[in-house]
């Protein structure tokens, strides 16, 4: 919030991205009808330029429903990492705006300016230095919606296009919103629209003035809600990227363990699993952290709630060490950390044990800078988006192991 408690929220969405690359770096598909993706008869439309959408080319549609509607349309491989590497730029003109970055795709993400008013102008000063920012940087259009909310903002965003710069300031937003269509609320599909469409709601007005109790009696629960993002009142804060403060990796046995070559054998697998890990991201550390929870369990935990209480305790313990240099080397990470164990000694057998490496460093370790592959910003903005929207967000996100297995880890900052 600033000094007037409004929260200032911006979408930036790409113009028709992966095709307007395509234009930009062939200036002979310039004024074309260019459609990326859909190579196979299975395939999908990935981005359809402006002359491709006056065929009625969409993205996401079916390949040959396109070609059908747009024979001689020019249709090109999806080139990903390249386009993920102009994304990457984008990402960081951004950064020159705020730190408060959610990405949502490649060619999307919502900003909160709140913080950056002060220090860079008016909210439509600052949307158009932002929208020649990225020309600047890419020769390419970004459109961006304001608003008070991620709604508002989206909403702005998408009736802007393409080019767009449209603000929607907080006493402005129902007369934004009011005569909408309801299709282009959140949430609302095809059949919701459809069932919406059997009350008589058509507009956002139509479903902001029904009345609660009979939208509820027809929808259940999610009535409230749907109302609410009907009068343009969105709560939901931007989320932005944090940098990873740990990387972690643990197992719990089958049954407690307390011979130490088992113990060694896991601490050396948890610690390669872990430098692995850093390498992969960049990243190195200086704390090496063991723990271990111990197998018998100790009567009731202190109970704080009455949930607690029924739950068996098993202590955990912890051991760290902080190196003088930061690692990312397997080797280096196991030896401290058996050392951590032997120190320890444990009298009873352990039940979980984990490796955990913080006070990290972006960059790897110095004495891999050698054969070090630099992880670039566009490496972390990939990363980041895969975490978010799965493997499939992006294709080269297939080449990566980084999913959320039981056992791993991966600690943010808040
Ligand atoms: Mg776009």
């Amino acid at each position: 919030m600033n000094a007037q408690g409004e929260r200032w929220i911006l979408h930036a969405d790409m113009d028709a991205f992966y095709a307007s690359i395509e234009q930009r770096d062939h200036p002979e598909l310039r004024g074309k009808p260019v459609i990326v993706g859909a190579q196979s008869k299975r395939g999908v439309v990935a981005a359809a330029s402006y002359e491709a959408r006056t065929f009625g080319v969409r993205s996401a549609m079916p390949g040959f429903r396109a070609r059908e509607l747009c024979p001689d349309g020019v249709y090109l491989p999806s080139n990903i990492e390249h386009y993920a590497a102009v994304s990457a730029q984008v990402h960081e003109v951004f950064l020159s705006f705020t730190p408060e970055i959610e990405p949502i795709a490649l060619d999307e993400a919502f900003l909160d300016i709140t913080g950056s008013l002060r220090l860079l102008g008016e909210p439509q000063k600052l949307a158009a230095d932002l929208k020649r920012a990225v020309r600047d940087a890419t020769a390419l259009n970004v459109s961006v919606g304001l608003g008070p909310n991620k709604l508002v903002a989206k909403l702005a965003c998408t009736l802007g296009k393409p080019d767009g710069l449209l603000v929607v300031e907080r006493p402005g937003v129902r007369s934004f919103v009011d005569p909408l269509p309801i299709r282009r609320l959140w949430g609302v599909g095809p059949v919701l629209g459809a069932k919406l469409a059997s009350l008589g709601i058509e507009t956002f007005r139509d479903l902001s003035s029904y009345d609660p109790a009979l939208l509820a009696s027809q929808l259940g629960e999610r009535a409230h809600e749907l109302q609410r993002l009907a009068r343009g009142e969105d709560e939901r804060p931007v989320q932005a990227y944090r940098e990873p403060k740990s990387y972690g990796e643990e197992n719990t046995f089958e049954t407690d363990v307390s011979d130490r070559t088992r113990v060694t054998g896991a601490l050396t697998a948890h610690s390669e699993a872990v430098a692995r890990r850093l390498r992969h991201d960049d990243y190195a550390g200086r704390t090496v952290t063991v723990k271990a929870k111990l197998s018998r369990a100790r009567g009731r935990r202190e109970a704080r709630d009455s949930s607690a209480s029924t739950e068996p305790y098993y202590p955990l313990v912890t051991r760290s060490r902080t190196l003088r240099e930061a690692t990312n080397d397997g080797a280096v990470i196991r030896n401290v950390a058996v050392e951590l164990w032997d120190e320890a000694k444990l009298a009873e057998p352990v039940r979980l044990l984990g490796v955990s490496l913080s006070n990290l460093e972006s960059g790897g370790g110095a004495q891999l800078e050698l054969f070090k592959q630099p992880k670039t910003k566009l490496g972390r903005t990939l990363d980041a988006i895969t975490e978010r929207f799965g493997e499939h967000a992006i294709s080269r996100a297939v080449e990566r192991s980084e999913k959320l297995t039981p056992g791993r880890t991966k600690k943010r900052g808040t």
